[in-house]
């Protein structure tokens, strides 16, 4: 099990975990580098919601899906909220949020589906995404998970909804854990602090830190560990290990960057027959 990036071309980089089995699903984390997107959100913007222009960010998924031997026009994508709200999507919301934000799936942070050559996707920086596959029934799902979601527990009742539509044993699943804000960098007042306390009672200690007088909450073991509580096998889950804000000159960060700043795209597909 390994994260790596791998270079597609004109600058365009995709992380990818080396579990997710190529036969059955593509999946990408897009970087900051390449794409046509420029300052603040410099690089391959891939989101529409930021304020950077709709036919550039356009360019930018297009390229990327492209390099992907993706169809951008079919990814679905949601208006994400820092909710815990799961959709399955069809065949019948391929396309939407495409091109036009308003069309996105309203008010969802993690999407699921069975449909061959869906693409789902979903935009970060800082949060965490957790991707899922299931080899057996075939299915593929995204979350969004910041500290709310996490809180939340966004990540263990997707797999409670893959199991509920899919039919999906938790001990089949795969979940990888994508590039996002670490512990080393999650700095959080004492309110955040008690929100993992009240969530995680029995692994407190595990999951916040203190250096120099300032708390730190460490988002990848929290959603490690609701993964293990979902029913899914240790060896199945993989971790990025990869800091957004440490690596901010290849990420976006939305603390690095001071609040206004572009999204990486978390996409996975299943294979078409
Ligand atoms: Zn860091």
């Amino acid at each position: 099990m390994s994260f790596a990036l791998e270079h597609l071309g004109s600058n365009l980089w995709r992380g990818k975990f080396s579990s997710f089995d190529e036969k059955i699903c593509q999946h990408a984390f897009s970087s900051r580098l390449g794409g046509k997107s420029v300052k603040p959100y410099k690089g391959l913007n891939m989101a529409l919601h930021v304020g950077d222009e709709a036919d550039i960010v356009w360019e930018n998924r297009q390229q990327f899906f492209q390099a992907l031997e993706l169809k951008a026009e079919n990814l679905v994508t949601p208006q994400q909220v820092h909710g815990a709200n799961i959709k399955r999507v069809t065949r019948t919301d391929a396309g939407r949020g495409a091109r036009d934000y308003a069309d996105a799936i309203a008010d969802t942070d993690a999407l699921i589906t069975n449909e061959p050559g869906l693409p789902l996707m979903l935009c970060f920086a800082d949060c965490v995404p957790v991707i899922f596959l299931d080899p057996e029934r075939k299915a593929v799902g995204i979350a969004h998970a910041g500290w709310k979601g996490t809180v939340a527990k966004i990540a263990r009742d997707t797999v409670w909804q893959m199991q509920e539509e899919f039919g999906s044993a938790p001990e089949d699943l795969l979940a990888g854990i994508g590039p996002s804000i670490g512990p080393c960098c999650f700095a959080v007042g004492e309110d955040v602090a008690d929100r993992f306390k009240q969530a995680f009672p029995k692994f407190a200690d595990k999951l916040i830190s203190a250096k120099e007088g300032q708390l730190y909450v460490n988002l990848w073991e929290a959603n490690r560990l609701q993964l293990m509580e979902a029913g899914l096998l240790a060896e199945h889950i993989e971790m990025a290990d990869t800091c957004t804000d440490c690596q901010h000159q290849w990420f976006y960060s939305y603390r690095a960057d001071g609040g206004q700043t572009g999204r990486m795209a978390a996409i996975i597909a299943l294979n078409q027959y």
